[in-house]
């Protein structure tokens, strides 16, 4: 990241911390890039690590004493349809600029927009629908559980979905009456800070929702080691997760992680031909690879491999790839330069590991950072360009011969993201389906997923679960309380005293299992001693 003078001619962009919008303590900026033509769109703060602390502070003051988690839900609710209406009302120019900043095509953009507002208007259902509970206890006494806010909530989030991201993280977290801190990525933190906007526009009290712009190693890591926030949740690569739950586990935080994949896309003979070509095209070249959940691996069985893998590459050679606001274009250029060099050392590491490349290999001329839809065939599980997660336009196709190869074969990865079976025994596919370990899976698709439904992953892919009633838990607290309704004393330590009933009760009498007579079931404190 490179500090520069703001300049005059590019938007500047302010942070927004404390209810106000403001600039990097030092007052340093850097440039935010069009990864499609390599022009600067906009600057923004490079904030640090007081900047950091200052919306600490102002996070922990709105929710330790500020009006927002001691709101109804209802009251909260309709807050988050405002949100909702807002990124509505402006999901053609929020688009625009997502597709300006991180270079997804402008349909792909809408339908982020339109996702994010569905997933504040969920959690806005969802919000006046969840409850507590009575539980059934004996004796004189009731026990309920009511579900409370986890406090001073980071939201870390990665730049290829900046929008979507944030929406899936500030939406449950604020549902559920907590505070939340943004913490964009460096290479695209444009939108995230239109949303701050938007949560300003609809008058959130102060330091409720705060977005922060600045390098992840000084201000996302003082996010996750600051004993003040109390949760952190993170989209990311693995190698950051692993370094957030490390600086986490030091205040023992809540830490939510959704990392990487190298999802298996099973394709087995008896499928339909058609849909299984779009939906393994669509698994790798949506989003230029650059999605958690691709199905980078295509598992294609041996009796239609050549056929599959020859129209697969035509299919790839005709996806046509330019600037996503052109909407003639299938597929936008990689988010940064950085990006496109990890995808081109990446091929190289194939090629030199025997995979055979069937199309593709070569960046594009011209400005900006595009990257040729790629294959590799006949490509064997342990290789490294089967293993790492490239991020990019570049699949793997691997043969297999039999169901249990197919099944030993997917799960052969340190990931468990997402999987996929294409086939028309329903049987077979729902077999391989409850052996697949990942936690996001489809049945003759790919990629849809629903605000509805949990996401997340087994394995090294992740902790927790975002999105549905999960993603909703995953931002509260549980209590229970109990009480007593007869007004008399526990009377463990009454020893020899009279009892209003007028009995006296032995210490033998009180231990636990010896059913108190007075007391009725209190001694069952101890169910597990003996
Ligand atoms: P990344 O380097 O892990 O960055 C993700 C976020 O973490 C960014 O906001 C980044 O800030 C921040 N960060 C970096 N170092 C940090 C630190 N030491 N402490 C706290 N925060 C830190 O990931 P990326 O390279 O931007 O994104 C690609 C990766 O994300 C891929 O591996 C992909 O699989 C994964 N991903 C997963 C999902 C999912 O839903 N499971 C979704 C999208 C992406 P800076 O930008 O300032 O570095
Ligand atoms: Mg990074």
């Amino acid at each position: 990241m490179t500090a520069v003078a703001t300049a005059t001619s590019v938007k500047h962009y302010s942070m927004f911390i404390d209810g106000e919008w403001v600039d990097a303590d030092d007052r340093v900026t850097y440039e935010i890039v069009d990864p499609a033509t390599e022009e600067v769109v906009a600057t923004v703060p490079r904030g640090g690590r007081s900047d950091a602390e200052r919306a600490v502070r102002a996070a922990r003051e709105a929710f330790d004493k500020g009006p927002w988690p001691r709101t109804t839900a209802v009251e909260r609710a309709a807050v988050l349809r405002k949100v909702a209406d807002k990124i509505r009302e402006r999901a053609e120019e929020l688009a625009v600029l997502e597709t300006r900043q991180m270079g997804k095509t402008l349909a792909d953009s809408l339908v982020d927009m339109n996702d994010a507002a569905h997933t504040f208007d969920y959690y806005a259902g969802l919000a006046v629908e969840q409850h507590g509970q009575t539980l059934e206890v004996p004796g004189d006494s009731l026990s309920m559980v009511v579900r409370e806010p986890v406090g001073v909530t980071a939201g870390i989030t990665p730049w290829n979905f900046p929008v979507l991201m944030a929406a899936w993280k500030l939406a449950p977290s604020l549902a559920a009456g907590n505070v939340m801190i943004l913490k964009p990525a460096s290479v695209s933190p444009l939108t995230s800070l239109e949303m701050a906007r938007i949560f300003d526009d609809v008058g959130l009290p102060r330091g409720v929702v705060q977005v922060i712009t600045g390098p992840g190693g000084e201000v996302g890591d003082y996010l996750a080691s600051s004993p003040d926030v109390d949760m952190v949740a993170f989209t990311g690569s693995v190698e950051v997760g692993k370094h957030i739950m490390r600086q986490g586990a030091e205040n023992v935080k809540k830490v939510g992680l959704e990392l990487g994949g190298k999802s298996p896309n099973i394709v087995f003979a008896d499928a339909d031909f058609e849909a299984a070509i779009d939906g393994a095209l669509i698994g790798i070249f949506a989003g230029s690879g650059e999605v958690c959940s691709a199905g980078s691996r295509l598992l294609v069985q041996r009796p239609i491999y050549d056929r599959f893998v020859g129209e697969l590459v035509s299919r790839a050679l005709a996806i046509k790839v330019g600037p996503g606001l052109d909407e003639s274009n299938e597929m936008g250029p990689l988010v940064s330069r950085q990006q496109l060099e990890t995808v081109e050392r990446y091929v190289k590491i194939g090629v030199a590991e025997g995979a055979k490349l069937a199309t593709g290999g070569h960046r594009l001329e011209g400005p900006g950072f595009f990257y040729e839809p790629t294959i590799f065939v006949d490509v064997d599980n342990s290789m490294a360009v089967a293993q790492e997660e490239i991020f990019g336009p570049v699949l793997v196709v691997i043969p297999f011969d039999s169901e249990e190869q197919a099944i030993s074969i997917a799960n052969d990865t340190i990931y468990g993201l997402a999987g996929a079976v294409w086939t028309k025994d329903v049987t077979k596919a729902m077999r391989v389906v409850k052996a697949l370990r990942a936690g996001i899976t489809w049945v003759n698709t790919y990629h849809p997923t629903y605000s509805e439904a949990p996401w997340g992953g087994y394995k090294q892919s992740g902790v927790g679960r975002e999105l549905g009633t999960f993603g909703l838990d995953e931002y509260q607290e549980v209590k229970q309380i109990n009480i007593d309704l007869t007004d008399r004393p526990l009377g463990v330590y009454q020893h020899g005293k009279e009892k209003t009933d007028g009995k006296v009760v032995s210490l033998h009498e009180r231990r636990p299992f010896g059913r108190d007579e007075v007391k009725g079931a209190w001694v069952r404190f101890c169910q597990n001693c003996n």
